[in-house]
């Protein structure tokens, strides 16, 4: 399946024009970088947790077991390091899959804590290397997987492993070199290092590519099963589902709820008159018309069905509770959509039913929407492009122009 394609028939889509885009670089654009950045932190923290506590119970054993008695100032102070601060590093980043505030700060603190632990175990393989025992460093490959593979799960994305995996690999050498290690076990054991970084880069690279193009796709999906593909609104399934939530939130806070239901008029002998391509550049500008009224937090508009849409206001003073409405009225016909089939006008023209479901009033949220409905019926049958309110009780309606009752509507 083309996701692109078959998105390309909708509105604008972030995600699709980040995945049009490309991302060689591993950077999305705005707020699609933060909210990537948050979710891999957050999909992973159990799973950068656990592997933080199995090096930790690794690190506290090979403490135990290798605590020399009789070792050198410079081993001892090895050890010492070793058990305190790459302990105290990675019980840090333990703490912070637990806790909320650190959570925030997580790549920060797994990143400084690993670069830590990288230099102690450098220093202890060196201090060793010095000693002829060429064992230890094989410690920093280990932290160097641990950079790529494992911290890329909590957090730390390519760039950040790659910085860190590079600066180890050259305080290594640089150390090394200060210690007067032999100069060919150096040389070995750097290029060693060296080719373990490009390795797990080269994997990281490509995971953390993967992960990006499915955060995309994912999310791309979730937009084309929410949206409408003509107009880009909400579709009907969204609307039934968005419409609960808020009714239920209005009822609780005790807050106004509006439901607008916007019909055009005589569609169909436009779309007889102008083909239907003409048709639905139509239904887009009016659903453009419609959603720049819809600038509230909690305010949205579906495509309810065909040509016909809903806008949900949320909370509008009574002043603007038909204001609102009837200005998407004025602003649709603003849009000098010619339109000779109407008997009414020489453009595209809205009729407009409005429910006000005001705290406090017993009415159901059916009953509510059926209300709406009726008044779009009872503008339509008063000669259409106006606007017809109710307050939701269904008994006095008033429109722009004149009022009616809902029984004599009806
Ligand atoms: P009224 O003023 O009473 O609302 O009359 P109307 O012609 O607008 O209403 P009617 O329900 O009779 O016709 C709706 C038309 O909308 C019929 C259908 O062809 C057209 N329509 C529905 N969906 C689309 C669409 O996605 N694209 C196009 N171009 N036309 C559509
Ligand atoms: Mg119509
Ligand atoms: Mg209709």
């Amino acid at each position: 399946m083309d996701l692109l394609a078959l998105s390309s028939r909708g509105g604008s889509s972030p995600f699709a024009a980040q995945l049009r885009a490309g991302f060689a670089n591993l950077r999305f654009r705005g707020f699609l970088e933060r909210d990537f950045r948050e979710i891999l932190v957050q999909q992973n923290l159990v799973r950068g947790r656990v592997a933080s506590l199995i090096l930790l119970a690794m690190l506290v054993a090979a403490t135990v077991l290798g605590w020399a008695a009789d070792g050198s100032p410079a081993v001892k102070l090895g050890e010492a390091l070793r058990a305190g601060v790459i302990t105290s590093a990675l019980a840090l980043i333990v703490l912070a899959t637990f806790h909320r505030t650190l959570q925030q700060h997580y790549t920060l603190i797994a990143a400084v804590s690993v670069t830590l632990l990288g230099l102690i175990v450098i220093y202890n393989s060196q201090i060793a290397a010095t000693g002829g025992d060429a064992f230890l460093s094989i410690g920093l490959i280990l932290v160097i997987l641990y950079v790529f593979y494992v911290c890329l799960f909590p957090g730390l994305r390519f760039t950040v492993s790659i910085s860190i995996g590079s600066s180890l690999v050259s305080a290594y050498f640089a150390f090394g070199f200060a210690m007067d290690v032999p100069s060919t076990q150096l040389s070995y054991s750097t290029a060693m290092l060296v080719a373990a970084v490009l390795i797990s880069g080269l994997a990281s690279y490509n995971l953390e590519y993967v992960l990006r193009n499915s955060f995309l796709e994912t999310r791309l999906l979730n937009e084309l099963a929410e949206r409408d593909g003509l107009t880009g609104l909400y579709n009907r399934r969204m609307f039934d589902d968005l419409m609960h939530r808020i009714w239920r939130q209005s009822r609780r806070e005790n807050m106004p709820l509006e439901i607008v239901f916007v019909d055009i008029d005589y569609f169909k002998i436009f779309n007889d008159l102008y083909g239907h391509q003409a048709g639905d550049d139509c239904l887009r500008k009016v659903a453009r018309c419609i959603a720049e009224s819809a600038k509230r937090p909690f305010d949205f508009v579906a495509r309810y069905g065909g040509e016909e849409f809903v806008l949900i206001l949320y909370g509008l003073s009574h002043e603007h509770a038909r204001a609102l409405p009837e200005q998407i009225r004025l602003d649709v016909m603003n849009l000098g959509i010619l339109h000779k089939g109407s008997s009414i006008s020489n453009v595209v023209t809205v009729s407009v039913g409005v429910a006000i479901a005001s705290p406090g009033k017993g009415r159901s949220l059916e009953g509510t929407i059926q209300i709406a409905d009726e008044a779009l019926y009872a503008a339509k049958l008063a000669g259409r492009n106006r606007l017809i309110c109710s307050d939701a009780t269904g008994y006095e309606m008033t429109t722009g122009i004149f009022r009616v009752t809902s029984r004599q509507s009806g």
